[in-house]
């Protein structure tokens, strides 16, 4: 494969995982967060429940035993949080419910219906609390999530305020002389009380585990992130198939230009090419210029045909294309004639290769014709060699053998 295709395959494989690596990204962040807000509405959803709670034992169950003790049904001082404290009822109901989640394998929630000046200490809000609920208060906040790492799991804290103080609540919550003298005895008459109407008592508070949503989020995620690898691959292969393609198109294209149709060799235009580049580099001038001429080929070709003295050519060049050397350039420079460049190589080593490719044509025996022999020509470059120079040496010295009876080897 050539260079250039070679480079856009690379340039290809980084680009295709820089773009997987991006999605990939982008989709886990989408994913984390749609994780995170399903959680997030589910919290909301079971906050409304307890909220709604809330306002049911506020606006519906107390006004009823409040008239049964103004009734003189139920005795006036008569108080019972399972019953009479809508945060004994949330607690417990949450205790239920936390059951219901082991029961499932699911971890368990924290609840907490935090309070400024709670009665129950476990109801204490913490200073983070105490702080939320001035917020609500305010009206600067109308509700609060925070996600949080613990001991390598992701948890999410949200929190919402209660209703505001109704006067169903100031009975317990507002002047202690107004509560049922069994709340006072209980929790004595300072804590949970002194509450303004119209106030935000206290706060919700829950913490949940992130995990189930998350692993969820996480199995999909991988199966989005293999297909989508698979995806990469496949068009990845198909890329790789496509430049494959046009690159033995290429190759097809550049043998044209640079192959002899017929011999399948290097052609005299490659050879002119090299032979430029050979001169204009001095730094190894251990390098030889061998013409190869057969002999009387004209014979051949009046005897036999030209379509024999084709066929003559091919074999003759496969046979120096076996023998050639490491190194060495095998050209087709005109009709009969041909050409090897060899670098590094020495002068002794050269005329010994000329030897034995001659005695191997020499020992072809060509169905129909027989034996045929060659003669060769060699100029070893000298450093004022110009390409004509030491092209016209091994002319000459191709000629000489000629002259000398062929099947020669001359060198100049
Ligand atoms: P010499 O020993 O002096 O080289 O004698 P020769 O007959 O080989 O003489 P020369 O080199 O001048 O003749 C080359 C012949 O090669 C002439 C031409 O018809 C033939 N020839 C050139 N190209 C092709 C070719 O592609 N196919 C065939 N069959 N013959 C070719
Ligand atoms: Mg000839
Ligand atoms: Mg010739």
């Amino acid at each position: 494969m050539s260079n250039v295709n070679k480079s856009i395959l690379v340039k290809t494989f980084f680009l295709l995982i820089g773009i997987y690596a991006i999605i990939l990204i982008i989709t886990y962040t989408t994913f984390r967060s749609y994780a995170i807000e399903e959680n997030e509405a589910k919290l909301q959803d079971l906050l409304m429940h307890n909220k709604a709670l809330h306002t049911y034992v506020e606006g519906r169950l107390k006004p009823v035993f409040y008239k049964l003790k103004d009734l003189g049904k139920i005795e006036k001082g008569y108080f019972d949080p399972v019953v009479l404290s809508f945060t004994y009822m949330s607690r417990n109901i949450m205790n239920e419910y936390n059951k219901q989640r082991l029961k499932s394998n699911i971890e368990t929630i924290e609840y907490k219906l935090a309070a400024k000046n709670s009665r129950n200490p476990i109801n204490q809000a913490t200073e983070e609390e105490i702080a939320l609920l001035e917020k609500f208060n305010k009206g600067e906040l109308e509700q609060y999530s925070r996600n949080f790492d613990k001991n390598g799991k992701n948890y999410i804290h949200y929190a919402m305020p209660v209703t505001k103080n109704a006067v169903s609540c100031m009975r317990c919550h507002g002047n202690p002389e107004d509560a049922p003298k069994s709340l006072i005895n209980t929790y004595g008459d300072k804590a949970g009380f002194y509450e303004k109407l119209g106030d935000i008592r206290a706060l919700i508070s829950v913490t949940m585990p992130l995990n189930v949503e998350l692993n969820k989020m996480y199995a999909l995620f991988s199966v989005f992130a293999i297909s989508l690898f698979i995806v990469f691959i496949i068009v990845y292969i198909l890329i790789y198939y496509f430049v494959k393609k046009l690159d033995n198109k290429d190759k097809i294209l550049i043998d044209k230009a640079n192959k002899d149709g017929l011999t399948k060799i290097l052609n005299r235009h490659v050879f002119n090419k090299d032979m430029e580049d050979l001169i204009k580099s001095k730094n190894n001038m251990n390098r030889f210029l061998m013409i190869i001429d057969v002999d009387h080929f004209k014979e051949i070709n009046d005897t036999y045909g030209h379509s024999v003295g084709d066929i003559v050519l091919v074999e003759l060049c496969e046979r120096i294309s076996q023998n050639i050397r490491k190194g060495d350039k095998f050209y087709r420079i005109g009709g009969e004639e041909f050409a090897i460049l060899s670098t590094q190589t020495t002068q002794e080593d050269e005329v010994k290769f000329a030897h034995r490719i001659k005695n191997i044509i020499s020992e072809i025996a060509f169905p129909n014709i027989g034996k045929l022999t060659i003669s060769i020509g060699i100029s070893k470059q000298e450093v004022e060699d110009t390409y004509k120079r030491l092209f016209e040496r091994a002319d000459k010295a191709l000629y000489s053998a000629k002259d000398s009876g062929r099947n020669t080897i001359i060198l100049l």
